[in-house]
Parts: structure tokens; C-alpha cells; sequence
């Protein structure tokens, strides 16, 4: 396969890109393009790797003999957008990020330096062969490559594992050195983040994609739970921890104004639990300072990357050892306790537990020390 074939398989390449837009300049030509006889296959080809994406299993690149091929991406990200569900883009993105990550461990550095650089103008360079590396100081020796930090920057903190964290890496210079497999997943999870954050504007579909549209529909009931928001019953509150608990009780009240923190901590963890934003702008609706319009803003802010729909993406509510820098934990204060706190290190986690003792009318705590391990002391 040629270096260029090579790299439109690859969606987000500035090839592919290119590749699409000469024959399909937006997104309402590509569906007339679609209409034409000769292009179903298409259609059939973009429904099967949504199927996969939602099956969670793995999407086929095509083979890029016929240009065309390219088309089936871009119409396969329509399908999804189409339909609107949150949950069905998330799996897509999870998807099209895997198979782009084990596609490109299959390709030589040279090509996928260049993807970086034409795709996202990432600054990447080689940090020498084996001969080189072998005068470096032994713990950069085995990095084949470094990358600018601000580049860096773009993906890893949305990795969980620690080794991502920039206080664990080496940096020189505004430089962070990578091994190729790193790179791979930072251009994957870069990826991720395209289809996460991508919204267009959705052209009058044909009636053959509405007919696709429609049987994708028909699959995602069933594998897609669509969750019942959650209202703010006395049930619900009870499962709460003890800060938010407090921060709760605080802004109900209304007798003082809840800092900046205390504020975006309860509303992330409200809306992280599944609640509305408007049911969320309610609990806050008593808050002296009355800047409604404030909080209507903070609030749809956290709920609008919320909805970007991954679980382990955009604003989570901070855990339990920021709550406690931010003296918000009334447990670390000492103003209040509850044994489940030491057995956990997320507000979200104690909810999730205490809800779910709730509905099992567990009233006996003691199978916290049977059954787990202590994360945390007071
Ligand atoms: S330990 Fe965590 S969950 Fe418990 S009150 Fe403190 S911050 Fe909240």
C-alpha cells in the first residue's frame, strides 16, 4: 500500500480529510453522492462499522483500493450523529479509537510521525537509534521519541493511569520523551476526542440512511439503557456522603453562598449521578448572592461535557482528597462521620454503595471491613 493509501485509511489523517472533501465538499453533497447506485455500498459498509462500534466489537478498515472507501467513515459518523445518542458516540469514539491504536502498531515510525504532523501539527522527533539512545542516561534509553509538552498536554491528562501524569514524566526543554507505543495512544485518544467533541449540522437525510438510521435505531434499544433522569427524592438524598450532604443542606437553605468549589462539586456530582441541569439549577436557586444567571451558565457548562456522554471524560466531581484540600469534607474537618468514607476515595463511589444498600435495606455497615480494603484514615 502506498504512503498516501496508508495514511487515508486512518479517519483522522489530513489526507482522508482531504480525500472526502474533493469528492464530497460537505456533508450535504456526500448525501446525494450516497443516492447513486454505485455508492450503497457505502451506506452498507458505514452501518456495519456502526454495528461493530455498537456491538463492541472490532470495526474493519476497508481496503482503500476504491477512493471512495474513505466516504465510509464520514457517513458512518452521520448514522451516529443522526440519532443523537450520547451513548452510541461514546462507542463509537471507544471503537474507531481502538482499531485506529492497533492499526497503527502496525505501521513504521517514519509514516506515523508524519500522521502526527499533517493531522494534528503535533512536534514530534526521534530521539536516535539504538546506538544513540544507548549514551543516553539510562531511564531515557528506552523512549524512542519525544514529543512538545504542550502537544502532550492535548490527551494525557485524560488518561487515568498514573504514568500519564506530567509530574511523572521526564521534561526537558518543553520536550517529553515517549516510547512508540505511547505515541500511538495519544494519536488514538486524540482521535477520541475529535468524534467526542465533533458536532455538525445535519443535512436532510435520504431515504436510504433514514432506513439505516432506523435498523440502528432498532439495535441500540436493548443494548443502550436510556437511563431515567434521577429526581432529587428523599431517597436520593440519603444516599448522598456526607459533604454533599452538607454543600445540600447549605444551598437549600440558602442562608449562606457556597464557594466557588463547594458549587462545582455539587453540581458535577448531582449531574454525574444523573439528575438535570435543571433540576440542578433548582438546588441552587436559594443561594443569597442570587446570581441565577451564573449559575445557570455553570451549571449547563458542566452538564454540556457531561453530555459529550463518555462516563470517564469531561467533569467529574473531584474526590475525596481535593474535597478535603478544599476543606469541604466535613468528615477530615471532624464535623462529621460515616465509616463508609474510609472505604472509599470518591464522593461518586459512596453514593453508589450507600444507594445501593438503600435498595437492599442493608442497614448493617459491618461488611465494609469484611469485604474491602481501608483507603483512607480519619
Ligand atoms: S471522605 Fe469523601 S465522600 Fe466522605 S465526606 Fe469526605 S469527601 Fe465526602
Amino acid at each position: 500500500m502506498s504512503g498516501r493509501l496508508q495514511q487515508i485509511k486512518y479517519p483522522f489523517s489530513a489526507e482522508a480529510r482531504k480525500t472526502s472533501q474533493k469528492m464530497a465538499r460537505d456533508l450535504g453533497v456526500l448525501v446525494e453522492l450516497l443516492e447513486e447506485q454505485e455508492n450503497h455500498y457505502i451506506v452498507e459498509e458505514a452501518e456495519k462499522r456502526v454495528y461493530a462500534a455498537l456491538t463492541q466489537s472490532q470495526i474493519r478498515y476497508p481496503t482503500m483500493e476504491n477512493e471512495k472507501d474513505v466516504l465510509i467513515y464520514p457517513t458512518a459518523r452521520l448514522i451516529v450523529e443522526e440519532l443523537g445518542l450520547p451513548r452510541l458516540r461514546a462507542l463509537q469514539a471507544e471503537a474507531e479509537s481502538k482499531e485506529a491504536n492497533r492499526q497503527l502498531g502496525t505501521e513504521n515510525s517514519d509514516l506515523v510521525i508524519e500522521l502526527c504532523k499533517s493531522s494534528f501539527n503535533w512536534s514530534i522527533e526521534s530521539m536516535g537509534d539504538i546506538n544513540e539512545r544507548s549514551k543516553l542516561p539510562l531511564l531515557l534509553r528506552t523512549f524512542e521519541m519525544k514529543i512538545r509538552f504542550e502537544n502532550y498536554l492535548e490527551v494525557a491528562p485524560g488518561f487515568h493511569s498514573e504514568e500519564w501524569s506530567l509530574i511523572n514524566r521526564y521534561l526537558d526543554k518543553g520536550w517529553i520523551p515517549i516510547r512508540r507505543s505511547e505515541l500511538d495512544r495519544l494519536i488514538s485518544g486524540k482521535f477520541k476526542q475529535l468524534i467526542m467533541g465533533g458536532r455538525f449540522d445535519i443535512p436532510k437525510m435520504s431515504r436510504r440512511l433514514i432506513e439505516t438510521v432506523q435498523r440502528i435505531e432498532a439495535e441500540t434499544k436493548g443494548r443502550i439503557r436510556q437511563a431515567e433522569p434521577v429526581k432529587m427524592t428523599e431517597t436520593v438524598v440519603s444516599a448522598f456522603p456526607p459533604c454533599i450532604q452538607k454543600m445540600y443542606d447549605d444551598s437549600i437553605r440558602g442562608d449562606v453562598n457556597l464557594s466557588h468549589d463547594a458549587r462545582f462539586a455539587l453540581a458535577a456530582f448531582l449531574l454525574k449521578i444523573g439528575m438535570e441541569a435543571n433540576e440542578v439549577e433548582k438546588v441552587f436557586s436559594s443561594s443569597p448572592d442570587k446570581n441565577i444567571s451564573l449559575i445557570e451558565y455553570q451549571v449547563r457548562h458542566i452538564a454540556s461535557k457531561r453530555s459529550m456522554g463518555v462516563e470517564d471524560e469531561g467533569y467529574t466531581p473531584p474526590g475525596c482528597k481535593k474535597m478535603q484540600v478544599n476543606n469541604l469534607c466535613p468528615v477530615y474537618l471532624g464535623t462529621a462521620s460515616d465509616p463508609l468514607c474510609e472505604y472509599i476515595l470518591n464522593p461518586l463511589a459512596f453514593y453508589q454503595t450507600r444507594a445501593w444498600e438503600i435498595t437492599k435495606n442493608i442497614q448493617d455497615h459491618s461488611w465494609y471491613a469484611r469485604k474491602r480494603d481501608k483507603k483512607q484514615n480519619f
